[in-house]
């Protein structure tokens, strides 16, 4: 089974297979926050709780077929997670660790949504909150189904970088020698700004 995966104007487009080995979470840390303002996407990105909702599963389950031009990469710092998006429409695609042996990807709503179904359907429902300390109000704890999702994911990780398919990664070059595109780093000012506007 694949899901379609595009960005918001249709220009990015692409495919998620194996969605039943995803794990479904979903992340309130301070600087998913920032990425979603960033995009100058806050009400788009994050609910209510100013959560994101992400999909992870591994890069080699991830390929493009249309626009991958649009395709860009920021940071927000030296150190940070690449963190994708579309250029043309700045929709957000999703997180990928800067070291291409943690392969995973964790993929963003707005590019998985079609508008007619639930995410549900396809990725079964939200198994971890994590970072909740950063939420807005008190999002439901779930440390049983969080445990559990990890450590499934932790074993999904493993494998791939057992038999070597982590370095099939849409979001690598290939090789793994740094991202396909070259990330955008936020100057120091830059970082500050933006995250006045998430604590705001
Ligand atoms: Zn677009
Ligand atoms: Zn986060």
């Amino acid at each position: 089974m694949i899901h379609p995966l595009r960005c918001r104007c249709g220009t990015l487009k692409g495919n998620v297979s194996h969605p039943e080995k995803v794990s479904r979470g979903v992340c309130y840390c301070r600087d998913c926050q920032a990425f979603a303002h960033f995009l100058g996407k806050p009400d788009d990105v994050l609910d209510e709780m100013g959560g994101t909702d992400v999909v992870a599963t591994l890069p080699k389950y991830v390929s493009f077929t249309h626009g991958l031009e649009q395709l860009a990469c920021m940071s927000l710092t030296d150190k940070g997670m690449y963190r994708w998006y579309a250029r043309c429409c700045n929709t957000a695609i999703g997180n990928t660790a800067r070291d291409i042996k943690l392969c995973h990807v964790g993929l963003i709503h707005t590019c998985l949504e079609d508008g007619r179904r639930s995410l549900d359907e396809p990725f079964g429902p939200v198994r971890l909150r994590v970072n909740t300390k950063h939420a807005k109000g008190k999002p439901k704890a779930m440390p049983v189904s969080t445990a559990k999702a990890v450590l499934r994911f932790m074993k999904l990780l493993l494998g791939a970088r057992l038999d070597g398919s982590y370095k099939t990664n849409p979001f690598f070059k290939p090789g793994g020698e740094g991202p396909i595109v070259p990330p955008t780093v936020l100057a120091r000012g830059e970082r500050e700004q933006l995250m006045k506007t998430v604590s705001s």
